[in-house]
């Protein structure tokens, strides 16, 4: 198949290309790289079966392509805050951008949506059923509420003009190419550590977030367009819930070395806890996470460190 990833040179972009082009597929990678890095996609280049397109989604654009991966979106809180009404159009302009295309060639179109569509979920662990808790006017809105309308927007192309949507509802995500700048904890907490640096944890750390890695989401990625049972949305995450302070207990232990722990204001409308309900995944994509945290963050470390060292 002929396949556009938008986002494709950002951390799940990339992993999701190197995974679509194993399978001899040929993809189109679309990206402004905001976030996203050459680096990420180098070694692709020059395969035969790989495309690079620089461009933002926001302006409209036009392939004949089989399926469409909608990943563009900055996807760390200082990411998408330092330009909060690019993130609010980035999201809602360019799922406009990508239904429309599918619409024209027919081709089946799969949203990266994220738990913060359920915003500071007061139901707990978080079903796709729940709503969701979310501050329209506050800093993380133009992400949580960009994110919403653009299902919003699938849902209403699909029943409007039948286009053949796929929705995940992404979880917390993490290991190698995550950007080491992106302000993302994971990464933080290990670039930290490996650097001597003391570890930054906001709030008391008593917050919760729970973490999958990369490989497995990117399978769940593919399970969730190419099954016929579901439209979604689907969560994709893994159930393994961790306070902050958890986590940089155990960066500490696996990186060893003389950091700290201190403790930095919390940000505001900061989630107090965030666990998915998988049930639906088990159900329709036969999925589950099988990489555990720690294994998980040792794969990272090692990343990590080469990014550090070179
Ligand atoms: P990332 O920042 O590494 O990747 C996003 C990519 O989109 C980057 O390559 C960036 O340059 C590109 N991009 C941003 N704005 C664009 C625009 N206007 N036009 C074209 N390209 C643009 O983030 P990621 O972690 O790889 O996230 C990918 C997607 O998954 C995002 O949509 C994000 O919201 C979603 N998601 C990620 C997580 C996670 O934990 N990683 C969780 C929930 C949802
Ligand atoms: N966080 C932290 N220290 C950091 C970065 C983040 O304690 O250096 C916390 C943050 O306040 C949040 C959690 O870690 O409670 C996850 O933050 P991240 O930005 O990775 O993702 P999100 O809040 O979007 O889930």
């Amino acid at each position: 198949m002929r396949i556009l990833i938008t986002g494709g040179a950002g951390f799940l972009g990339s992993h999701l290309c190197d995974r679509l082009i194993a399978q001899e597929h040929d993809v189109l990678c679309l990206d402004n790289f905001f976030t996203g890095r050459k680096k990420n996609i180098e070694h692709l280049l020059d395969h035969p079966h790989f495309e690079l397109i620089r461009h933002d989604v926001i302006d409209p654009f036009k392939f004949e392509v089989d399926r469409i991966y909608n990943l563009a979106c900055p996807a760390s809180p200082p990411h998408y805050q330092y330009n909060p009404i690019k993130t609010t159009k980035t999201s809602v302009m360019g799922a406009i951008n990508c239904l429309g295309l599918a619409k024209r060639v027919k081709a089946r179109i799969f949203q990266a949506s994220t738990s913060e569509v359920y915003g500071d979920p007061t139901v707990h662990p978080q079903p796709e059923s729940y709503w969701g808790n979310v501050n329209p006017i506050g800093y993380r809105s133009c992400y949580d509420e960009g994110k919403r309308c653009a299902e919003t927007l699938f849902f209403d192309y699909h029943r409007e003009n039948g286009v053949d949507i796929r929705v995940g509802r992404i979880f917390n995500t993490y290991g190698p190419r995550m950007n080491p700048d992106d302000g993302r904890v994971v990464s933080n907490f290990i670039v930290q550590s490996l650097r001597g640096e003391d570890i930054t944890v906001y709030g008391d750390g008593s917050q919760t977030r729970s973490f999958c890695y990369v490989d497995d989401l990117i399978e769940g990625f593919l399970r969730m367009m190419e099954q016929e049972k579901t439209i979604g949305p689907v969560n994709i995450g893994n159930p393994g819930e961790f306070t902050m302070l958890e986590l940089a207990e155990l960066v500490l232990k696996k990186v060893g070395g003389k950091s700290k722990i201190v403790h930095q204001d919390l940000p505001t409308d900061d989630p107090r806890q965030r666990q998915p309900d998988i049930s639906l995944a088990k159900k329709y994509l036969e999925w589950q996470p099988a990489v555990r945290l720690e294994q998980g963050i040792e794969k990272t470390i090692d990343y990590f460190r080469k990014e550090c060292a070179g």
